[in-house]
């Protein structure tokens, strides 16, 4: 008897050599396999006559084969297969190419199905690489079809018939995770009729239906997932946190801090006295001064006596706030240290001893804190900077370390409501909604790549005032990418060469190791460097306020989102800041979309901007949010069925806290967070 479980070479009709094909999509169980949803849809149902296509206009013809096709080799790798099919109201000449088979296959007399985009004219018909298949054994044809996400290898028909055979196999055996009460209360089919239409969906209205249901399951899971989390961390009894005299570590703050920050150190700070864990995030723009926030948190347990991580994203973060914290705590008594992927693994073995005896304090470092297997002699705070590139499972394996640390999450990306209360639906939330004192607001503006010698000008000018530059492209070598990029490495020695040779022009990307990349953001930093250029791995969280120009070319390929991440790299300083966004691009969206840059700093008004255009996927980067078991669910567009789903969760845990009702759904629930990496249990 199969189960989901199972490994998809032994379904029927699926076998050995499909199975080693479908896994290169990671597909290997039953389950993968009728998870793999389509990526989007073809409406195949409608047949029209010869006669009815319209040019430009994709369409099924049924037609009869006129003549034997005709085969031409072009030239070497070029085969052209012809044929000319006929129906009552016209002839239609249909193009193959590399499909010498056909030759054979194609029979005159008999009568298939051409489906295409239809070209030439109305006085002559023609269609180039259609689908066909014979009239009798329809099955690419004739009716919706899903246009499955491939790779090399994998063909659109292969997917479809193991998915296929896939639902044949589960169709008596599919646990519906959705108690029926709830399933009528909200108006949704089952989870049979719900798999077989979200991928051969009978008709338009039976994909909704469909595609309805599983983003709602999605959806219900995962916010009972989130409730579990917290509920779990609320019968957590943790010994509190004493006061401690903060005024050492304000007096020691070059600044005084904003009544913002303020508030949300309060916050966190009684978190930590509450004798529950913390589980907090703290929200700020870029440039709002979260480090601090963190810094006094972990102020306050050191001073209680206990451990804290600091965890950054990136090596090049983790090590500006180790440069930057460490000055500021060690004076205070805190001991430091800094764990990255490029520590050797003397020194690695060093901080781990340090650690577990307790003779560290404090500690910095990337996700190497967590994989690192690192013991904790008493571990009593983490903090997670620029959240969203961590998944919430990452979070919370962080929070299985030692025994129940208080965490703080800090993000950077405003982050639109609906995606907030998904993403951190099982956090506390502080806002930094307000800037330090003395900041001029970034002046940027869009212009096209006429406006170079300008650019350098104006470059050259501010550099004269003691001022420093980022450069911003979008790829790492011009090669790599065959297309007009300014890559990093070229666009640099030009700059360098041709435009800036009496200036210090350096060049960081992501492919560089990190030892490098440290030294020269350290060497941007100490003031050495004039001109950085750079891809994106400056986006997030780099600090130099002595920069203030960014210059990003081909801005049409970032996101808002990243845009407003980069712009926040410059105007840290008392000095006008500037951010140039250069970009040819023709296209009035794309024009609209950058002119926005231009009109707001505010980043939550970026940030949704941005989700209505580019939807959640891309907003995250693909596939990257994180988020367990979302492959339906839209959480850009589906708000409304985001607050049905939770309302459905906390109503059913409200009658059954255990979920003693329903044993299906607390085992699906268990194993999407666990996929994930979460620790449920
Ligand atoms: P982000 O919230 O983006 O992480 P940072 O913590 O890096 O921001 O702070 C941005 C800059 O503002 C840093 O140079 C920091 O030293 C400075 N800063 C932080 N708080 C204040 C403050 N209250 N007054 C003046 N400058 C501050
Ligand atoms: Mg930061």
């Amino acid at each position: 008897m199969a189960d989901l479980k199972t490994d998809v070479r032994f379904i029927k009709g699926v076998g050995e050599q499909r199975a080693k094909v479908l896994a290169k999509l990671n597909i290997r169980t039953l389950r993968d396999l009728i998870s793999w949803f389509p990526r989007r849809y073809e409406d195949r149902t409608e047949t029209r006559r010869i006669a009815e296509l319209v040019p430009g206009e994709t369409a099924c013809v049924l037609a009869c084969v006129a003549a034997p096709p005709a085969v031409s080799r072009v030239r070497k790798g070029l085969d052209l297969v012809k044929v000319r099919a006929v129906d009552e109201t016209g002839a239609l000449d249909v193009t193959f190419f590399n499909q010498a088979w056909l030759k054979n296959s194609l029979r005159t007399g008999e009568t298939y199905v051409f489906c295409g985009r239809a070209e030439g004219n109305l006085l002559r018909r023609r269609m180039t690489n259609p689908v066909v298949e014979p009239e009798g054994r329809r099955e690419a044809t004739g009716r919706i079809v899903p246009v499955y996400p491939l790779t090399a290898g994998v063909s659109q028909l292969v997917l479809s018939r193991s998915v296929r055979q896939g639902l044949d196999a589960c169709a008596d055996i599919l646990p519906d995770v959705l108690p029926d009460e709830i399933r009528r209360d909200h108006q949704l089919c089952r989870i049979g009729y719900a798999y077989e239409n979200i991928h051969f969906p009978e008709s338009g209205e039976a994909l909704d239906l469909a595609r309805r249901r599983l983003a709602f399951e999605e959806l219900f899971l995962f916010t009972l997932g989130l409730r579990r989390l917290r509920r779990r961390r609320e019968t957590v009894e943790v010994e509190p946190f004493r006061p401690v005299d903060m005024g050492a570590f304000y007096a020691a703050l070059p600044f005084t801090l904003t009544e913002a920050q303020r508030r949300c150190i309060d916050e966190a700070l009684a978190d930590m006295a509450s004798g529950k864990p913390m589980n907090r995030l703290c929200q700020g723009d870029v440039g709002s001064g979260k480090t601090m926030v963190a810094a006094a948190c972990v102020y306050f347990a050191v001073k209680n006596g206990r451990q804290a991580a600091l965890m950054a994203p990136t090596e090049i973060l983790a090590r500006q706030h180790w440069e930057g914290l460490r000055p500021l705590m060690e004076p205070l008594g805190v001991r430091c240290a800094l764990l990255t992927g490029s520590s050797t693994a003397k020194e690695k073995k060093v901080l781990a001893a340090s650690l577990a005896a307790g003779e560290t304090d404090f500690i910095v470092g990337t996700h190497a804190l967590i994989t690192g297997g690192l013991e904790y002699r008493r571990l009593g705070l983490v903090v997670t900077d620029e959240q969203h590139r961590f998944g919430v499972g990452q979070r919370a394996a962080l929070a299985g370390k030692g025994d129940h640390p208080h965490t703080l999450v800090m993000s950077a990306t405003p982050i639109p409501r609906t995606l907030a209360l998904i993403l951190y639906g099982d956090l506390d939330v502080s806002v930094i909604d307000r800037l330090p004192p003395g900041r001029r607001p970034v002046q940027t503006s869009f212009v096209d790549g006429s406006y170079h010698p300008r650019i350098y000008k104006f470059l050259r000018k501010l550099v004269g005032e003691g001022r420093q530059a980022y450069v911003v492209c979008s790829a790492v070598s011009e090669s790599e990418e065959g297309d007009d990029r300014k890559a990093v490495t070229e666009y640099a020695a030009k700059l360098q060469q041709e435009v800036f040779p009496d200036l210090r022009v350096a060049y960081v990307h992501g492919k560089m190791r990190p030892k490098e990349k440290d030294a020269v953001m350290a060497a941007f930093a100490a003031r050495e460097t004039d001109i950085l250029v750079s891809t994106t791995v400056i986006e997030v969280g780099v600090d130099v306020p002595n920069a203030a120009v960014m210059v990003v070319e081909n801005a049409e390929r970032f996101g808002l989102s990243q845009l407003h991440q980069l712009r926040g790299r410059v105007g840290r300083g008392p000095w006008q800041s500037y951010c140039v966004l250069i970009s040819d691009s023709r296209n009035e969206e794309t024009r609209q979309r950058l002119k926005i840059m231009t009109k707001t700093a505010d980043g939550f008004k970026i940030a949704e901007e941005d989700l209505r255009i580019r939807g959640p996927g891309d907003f995250f980067g693909q596939r990257q949010h994180g988020l367990p078991g979302l492959r339906v669910a839209d959480i850009g567009c589906d708000a409304q069925l985001l607050r049905e789903a939770q309302g459905a969760a906390d109503a059913l845990l409200e009658r059954d806290p255990e979920l003693k009702s329903c044993p299906a759904t607390a085992e699906r629930m268990v194993e999407l967070f666990t996929e994930a990496g979460d620790t449920l249990n």
